[in-house]
């Protein structure tokens, strides 16, 4: 999937090398049927069939495809798991048509997170702590864990950037991020987001980040990029119309003077934040 997946431990976990491999078999298994770089992929070789017919991709992986799909309907295509041959062309993919990029890791934590509960490591008993992180999409599969939201005006270098806020994450639940700081290319010295508006095809301005905090790792991955896409206005009304209650958050592309603006629900889960919260 392109990023770096980690584990983090405290306290009383069992065999974390035991841990390690059944994630990293998780993570193996749904790769190979939804990576966008391998050609061989199940994705791949539904992208060139070209078709909306699901009964061609395994049942494991089936709910990927349909929450991206059921994005799409609902955000009028803000959110366009169709844009694989737009981002093709600027370099950000290899496939042609359909794209899972913007909820595929979300989906293969939650997949990791299944497993750990399968097997009795999640939700433990004996106050042992585990977080599952792949790419900045993480999921508290035990335990309470402090997370930091990168404050994407930090200058990045060796050292841990600053967090514009810290959100405590509670078992099971899980938080994302999607910003425009880490993922670009450079076309005639602009910067361009890896983030679409799936409407136009055009690559988002005006957002620095936006952060989701959900039930699951598949809808704050999912969520997270539509709302980038949407922006904090038309993003709040679609959260109150289709995902009532969830907590989310935008940092607007402005260093000049930044701000935080945030859902209801996420006002109370910001720690410590930097930057003046506004709704
Ligand atoms: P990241 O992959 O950096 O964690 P996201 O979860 O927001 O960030 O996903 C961004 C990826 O989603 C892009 O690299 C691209 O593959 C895909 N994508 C870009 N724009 C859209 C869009 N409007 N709808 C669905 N997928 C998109
Ligand atoms: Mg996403």
């Amino acid at each position: 999937m392109g990023t770096v997946a980690a584990l983090s431990f405290r306290g009383e976990t069992g065999d974390r090398y035991e841990v390690r491999e059944a994630v990293a078999g998780v993570y193996d298994r749904v790769n190979a049927k939804l990576s966008a770089w391998d050609e061989d992929s199940e994705l791949s070789r539904f992208a060139r069939a070209k078709t909306n017919d699901l009964s061609f991709v395994s049942d494991d992986v089936r709910p990927c495809y349909e929450c991206a799909f059921r994005l799409a309907r609902e955000s009028g295509n803000a959110f366009n798991p169709r844009l694989g041959a737009t981002l093709r062309d600027l370099g950000f993919t290899r496939v042609s048509d359909v794209d899972l990029g913007a909820i595929a890791k979300g989906f293969a934590v939650d997949a990791a997170y299944d497993e750990l509960v399968a097997t009795g490591y999640a939700r433990r008993p004996d106050g042992g702590a585990l977080l599952i992180d792949l790419g900045g999409n993480l999921r508290s599969a035990a335990g309470e864990w402090r997370t930091g939201v990168r404050n994407p005006f930090a200058a990045t270098g060796e050292s841990a950037p600053p967090h514009a806020a810290i959100i405590v994450l509670t078992n099971g639940e899980a938080v994302a991020t999607s910003g425009n700081y880490e993922r670009f290319v450079e076309k005639d010295g602009i910067r361009v987001s890896h983030i679409l508006d799936g409407r136009t095809g055009q690559p988002v301005q005006g957002i620095a980040g936006v952060t989701v905090l959900a039930e699951s790792a598949m809808m704050a991955d999912g969520l997270s990029t539509t709302l980038f896409v949407l922006g904090p206005k038309a993003g709040m009304e679609f959260l109150a119309k289709h995902y009532p209650g969830t907590a989310a958050l935008w940092i607007p592309d402005n260093p000049d003077d930044p701000c935080i603006i945030a859902t209801p629900s996420m006002r109370p889960r910001l720690l410590s934040p930097i930057f003046p919260v506004r709704h």
